[in-house]
């Protein structure tokens, strides 16, 4: 904690890329970051506000950092069992706090202060990770910031959200800010070929296709079907001629991700449910009277959950409905590079070439609004009926 301020000299931190790093990709300037804070003669920070766009990758840069702090040789070797045990979820002094809900409880929050007012058990640091810092409450917010205003010494916390402004700013203003860029495709297809052996040809489509999300392009790359099912929806927007068949498309859009998200929270849901009654000794799947509520509470969260998913899959398609729009105002301004829907080319073309680039401006801006009044509480199915409505009448 000594040396605020000061630029740290060429050590530790200018070194080869350790292990830890490795799927931390292209993020450069961050990574660089956090070395030189984690490096002896770095200042160390004890709160840090990780931030950048969804799938980014703030979580993964989190974990990353957390090793290289415990780090047994003190680098981020990626091979000792601090280094390991990070990774995995395992280790004692790092704790991550995720949600898939609506938001994170005060509760949870409130146990998290708790864990950090302890000393480190086998490591030189507490970590405590919230990967969503973004979805806390307001009275969450102040049980969190008391913490991280006076943490012991060896606590540091790392919250990871969306941008600055999601935090409130008592917080904000007291952490270390990482923000982290949307990594390019080129970046994203070579982690999934080195990753997880995709056929570099389908990992770079894939890449383009989650525009920067590392976790959407491998499940691009990975399932069955679901490139295709982008494609489609582009050449059905692309196609789009009446109000009629807009709110057609909208319905088939809030149908698809209320299924894609009903079919994930119930996973999820299901492997909870068998965990909880196997750490109960049950294991013929009968819920005993006295644990019927909480198995209740499980079910309630789950619900809550599949809210929460069904949003956030919108989210994905209406930014699949602006990277076409993108492509079009691309083709109309002639300043386009490589389109980010190749597969629908043709149509793109078409579109372009009957307007001009300021209609499509507008429905960039609108696709925005759309997202907006989601996130903002407005029924989805409305939101994008209108946002389709007004696309299909522009672009006729
Ligand atoms: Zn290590």
């Amino acid at each position: 904690m000594t040396g605020a301020g000061t630029v740290a000299p060429p050590g530790v931190a200018d070194g080869p890329l350790p292990r830890v790093w490795a799927d931390v990709v292209g993020q450069d300037a961050a990574v660089a970051q956090f070395r030189r804070a984690a490096s002896p003669e770095g200042s160390l920070a004890q709160a840090w506000l990780i931030t950048g766009p969804p799938g980014s990758g703030r979580s993964t840069a989190a974990r990353a950092f957390a090793a290289t702090l415990q780090c047994e040789q003190g680098t981020g070797c990626g091979e000792c069992r601090a280094c390991r045990t990070v990774l995995a979820g395992t280790h004692p002094d790092v704790t991550v706090v995720a949600t898939d809900k609506l938001s994170i409880a005060k509760e949870e929050v409130r146990a998290l202060v708790m864990t950090a007012q302890r000393a480190p058990a086998t490591g030189r640091h507490r970590v405590l990770v919230i990967e969503d810092a973004d979805r806390m409450s307001a009275g969450t917010f102040n049980v969190l910031l008391k913490s991280i205003e006076e943490p012991p010494p060896s606590t540091v916390w790392m919250l990871c959200a969306p941008s600055a402004e999601d935090l409130a700013a008592t917080i904000r203003s007291r952490c270390r800010l990482v923000t982290l860029s949307v990594p390019d495709a080129a970046v994203v297809a070579e982690l999934l070929q080195r990753r997880d052996g995709v056929d570099p040809a389908l990992a770079l489509r894939a890449a383009r296709a989650a525009q920067g999300h590392i976790g959407l392009a491998l499940r691009y790359a990975t399932q069955e079907g679901s490139l295709a099912a982008r494609e489609e929806a582009a050449r059905t927007l692309l196609g789009l001629r009446s109000t009629g068949e807009a709110v057609l498309a909208a319905q088939g859009l809030v149908d698809r991700a209320t299924a894609e998200a009903k079919e994930h929270a119930d996973t999820v849901a299901a492997e909870e449910r068998e965990r909880f009654l196997r750490s109960a000794g049950i294991d013929d799947g009968k819920v005993p009277p006295a644990l019927r509520s909480q198995v209740k509470q499980l079910e309630d969260d789950a619900k809550r959950r599949q809210t929460r998913l069904v949003r956030d899959v919108l989210d994905r398609y209406l930014l699949d409905v602006h990277s076409v729009l993108r492509d079009v105002l691309g083709r109309q301004l002639g300043t386009g590079g490589e389109l980010v829907n190749i597969e629908v080319a043709p149509e793109i073309e078409q579109v372009a070439s009957r307007r001009d680039g300021r209609v499509t401006l507008t429905l960039l801006e609108a696709v925005q609004e759309a997202r907006a009044r989601i996130a903002g509480n407005v029924p989805p199915l409305l939101a994008i009926e209108a946002l389709l409505a007004r696309i299909a009448v522009s672009l006729v």
